[in-house]
């Protein structure tokens, strides 16, 4: 029998079932490891959109009128396919991404922790209540969902962005419109048919895969209510900006340049671990990946003679084979940009100590591989600094003291994740306080919130008020009612035109 990974053309999932595209437009979806076409992914029309949102909306009356309990009952019971199937959708991930079967797990794992979030929707919903707010009057607020709420999402976490998103807005009562990313589309598909055989009604969560032409048609939709984006940085803005333009609620996460600092009193050998995890691990395409060492001090010339020495014997192979520690990039493209930067930080005059170009691997000689790439002496004028290069390129600046290490951090453009490694508490404290990035790590290289913290970057990382999953999604996918009661016994006679106060 065909397993569901193995189907050819990959299309939409509309109201409760597997739907081709209205167009005849199309493109291939990849194989990184191979660099061969694995499937034909059938891209959406501006009528795929219309068709997905109507279902969306037909949907929404009943699912949103259902307790709140009975919605978290649905989300229990794809909690246990998503557990039962996590090993089948991190080998779909692998073989569309090229991240490392191991990593692709754990993806799968951390989106699954957000569905289990999402299962105490009813404790989540709860609202608040001041009896005898004047006499004879009480006053509640409540949270009620929005309406249809469509998420768009990039390559790197076909399944764990997507799972950001839909469990906390579907469990909060909306219907959900999911744009996965158009190079790894399979993921989404199999999370569709998992939510259907959970028992969620038809229409609730529904998949229209494409481009711009169906990320234009959900953000000018007039029944579309918000816009969940994650992607990078243009984008993101992009998304904000016309969203807010339209009248919808968006979120809107973008791009990063993620820096550790290493402090002349940290364990050296942990930190090499983190950098080399951080930087070169899902080949450096993580939004949370760790791209600047920021070596203070003394401390700089061992970190880097170490850094070079595991950035050399990295395992970089297909991310199947079970000893892999780096699988390919995603697509050519993004190998020609990565090592296009690599040329750029040459002539920038950066030291290029360890030059990942033009890895082959035996018997993947057509895939997207490039091994890790290292500078040091790289400056915060150059570009290798300010841009993110989405790919494991780790670049080392050296500065003289922890007050430098925080201002070059906040002079940056981005603002996702932060890490320290250092021994001082106090430094640590300090550092907290006075970073300006959304999500710090002390000793912790990729501080990824839990699920019930909620994810979100600062400056050009976020656009937008709320942090994605945790309390802020809950917040993002509901709006506040306040509903303020008396009974005719205690009415009191006569119009009364002055503002009402307590009586
Ligand atoms: P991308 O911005 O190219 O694509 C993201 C989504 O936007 C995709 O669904 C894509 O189809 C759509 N899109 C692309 N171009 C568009 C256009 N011109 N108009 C409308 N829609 C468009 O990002 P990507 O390459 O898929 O993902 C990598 C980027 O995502 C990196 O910048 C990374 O830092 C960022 N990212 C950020 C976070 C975060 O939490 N801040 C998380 C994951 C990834």
């Amino acid at each position: 029998m065909q397993s569901f990974s193995d189907r050819a053309d990959v299309g939409h999932y509309i109201g409760g079932r597997p739907e081709r595209a209205s167009g005849t437009r199309s493109q291939p979806v990849f194989n990184p490891a191979l660099g061969t076409a694995a499937r034909t992914l059938l891209l959406g029309e501006v009528a795929d959109v219309a068709t997905a949102v109507a279902h969306a909306k037909a949907a929404f009356p009943a699912w949103s009128n259902t307790p709140p309990i009975r919605r978290a009952r649905v989300m229990l019971r794809f909690l246990e396919l998503m557990n039962a199937h996590r090993d089948e959708l991190a080998a779909i991930i692998t073989a569309e991404h090229g991240k490392v079967f191991s990593d692709a797990q754990g993806e799968v794992s951390r989106g699954i922790d957000i569905i289990e979030f999402a299962c105490g929707i009813p404790q989540l919903l709860k609202g608040d209540y001041t009896e005898q707010v004047s006499t004879g009057i009480d006053n509640w607020t409540t949270r009620q969902p929005l309406g249809v709420v469509a998420g768009i999402t990039p390559f790197n976490f076909p399944c764990m962005v997507p799972c950001w998103m839909f469990p906390v807005a579907i469990a909060a009562g909306n219907s959900f419109v999911l744009k996965p990313s158009e190079r790894d589309p399979s993921a989404s598909l199999l999370m569709a048919r998992l939510l259907t055989e959970a028992g969620l009604p038809d229409g609730v969560f529904n998949v229209v895969q494409g481009d711009k032409i169906v990320v234009d048609a959900l953000l000018e939709h007039p029944d579309v209510k918000a816009i969940s984006f994650v992607g990078s940085t243009p984008i993101a803005n992009y998304i904000y900006e016309t969203g807010a333009r339209l009248g919808k609620r968006v979120q809107a996460l973008g791009g990063a340049k993620n820096h550790m600092v290493v402090m002349p009193d940290a364990d050296i050998e942990q930190a090499v671990d983190a950098l080399v995890g951080a930087g070169y691990g899902s080949a450096g395409e993580r939004c949370m990946a760790i791209s600047v060492a920021v070596l203070v001090g003394e401390v700089a010339d061992e970190v880097v003679e170490k850094l070079a020495a595991r950035a050399r014997t990295l395992i970089v192979k297909n991310g199947m084979e079970a000893d892999a520690e780096m699988g390919p990039v995603v697509t050519r493209q993004a190998l020609e940009r990565i090592e296009g930067y690599v040329a750029l930080g040459v002539e920038e005059g950066a030291e290029l100590v360890v030059d990942g170009r033009g890895l082959k691997v035996r018997g993947h000689e057509q895939g997207f591989f490039t091994g890790g790439t290292l500078f040091d002496r790289v400056t915060p004028e150059m570009r290798i600094y300010k841009e993110e290069i989405f790919g494991p390129v780790l670049v080392c600046v050296r500065v003289k003291d922890f007050t430098e290490a925080v201002n070059l951090i906040n002079a940056h453009e981005f603002g996702n994740g932060v890490a320290l490694f250092t021994r001082d508490g106090h430094i640590a404290r300090e550092f907290g306080r006075r970073i300006e990035v959304g999500m710090v790590g002390i000793n912790v290289p990729i501080p990824v919130p839990m699920a019930w913290h909620g994810f979100g970057g600062w400056k050009r990382s976020l656009f937008g008020d709320m942090h994605a999953y945790g309390e802020e999604g809950v917040r993002f996918y509901t709006r506040q009612k306040s509903i303020m009661q008396r009974w005719p016994e205690s009415i009191e006679k006569g119009a009364e035109f002055a503002m009402p106060t307590a009586k």
